[in-house]
């Protein structure tokens, strides 16, 4: 039998600070966690499904076909209460089809210029393929959007996110403080709880 340090698992992402993320709550598991970069050759995925469990599955199986190795993948969305839960399963678009980050949160800014009722949540949908299936694990953080920029620290639209409880943004925390609240932190505790019960050796 493999020992644990053997097991491979790939995260489905290029976006280092998901990896760094991922890695922070997972490594104490076992498995050595390869990201794309390791795959030269990996289709690009296209994610257009309309729910962020479809994207998400639809990028871990994708890449566990690929590369024949379990496979995470996740995809977050940020919904604003007052926006009837946009952008969603459409933030990394929200200002556009080649949006970058800042395009999104000056858009944002500007769709909540005059409005008064700024919550919101960030979701995230961790998909999980093995040779066994796709499992699912979410997580969520309430918060409140700012009216301004605030911090350097993260990405995407962490400079304008407020959790609950804080008087700071995302971007003002450090990756520890945000790991330990965050979306992705809670769905990556709920996975991490169910991987303690399960045989990594197996899947
Ligand atoms: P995706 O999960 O990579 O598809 O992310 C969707 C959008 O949400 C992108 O614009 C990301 O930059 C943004 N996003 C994802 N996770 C976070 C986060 O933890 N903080 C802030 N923005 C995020």
């Amino acid at each position: 039998m493999p020992s644990k340090s053997l097991v491979k698992w790939v995260i489905s992402t290029r976006n280092k600070h998901k990896v760094d993320e991922i890695h922070a709550i997972l490594t104490e598991l076992g498995p050595n966690l390869l990201s794309l970069e390791a795959f030269p050759g990996a289709p690009d995925v296209i994610e257009d499904a309309e729910t962020l469990e479809g994207n998400a599955a639809k990028k871990s199986e994708t890449l566990f076909a690929f590369t024949g190795l379990p496979t995470i993948a996740d995809d977050t969305g940020l919904e604003v209460i007052s926006l009837g839960g946009a952008p969603g399963v459409h933030s990394a678009r929200f200002a556009g089809p080649v949006a970058d980050d800042a395009a999104n949160r000056a858009r944002l800014l500007r769709d909540l210029s005059h409005v008064d009722d700024r919550r919101a949540q960030f979701r995230t949908v961790i998909a999980f393929s093995t040779s066994q299936g796709t499992l699912f694990f979410e997580g969520v953080c309430e918060g409140v959007i700012t009216r301004e920029e605030r911090g350097t620290g993260g990405f995407g639209y962490d400079s304008l996110f407020q959790p609950i409880g804080f008087n700071v943004t995302f971007a003002e925390m450090n990756s520890n403080q945000k790991n330990a609240i965050s979306h992705r932190g809670r769905a990556l505790r709920q996975f991490a709880d169910h991987l303690k019960m399960a045989d990594l050796e197996a899947l």
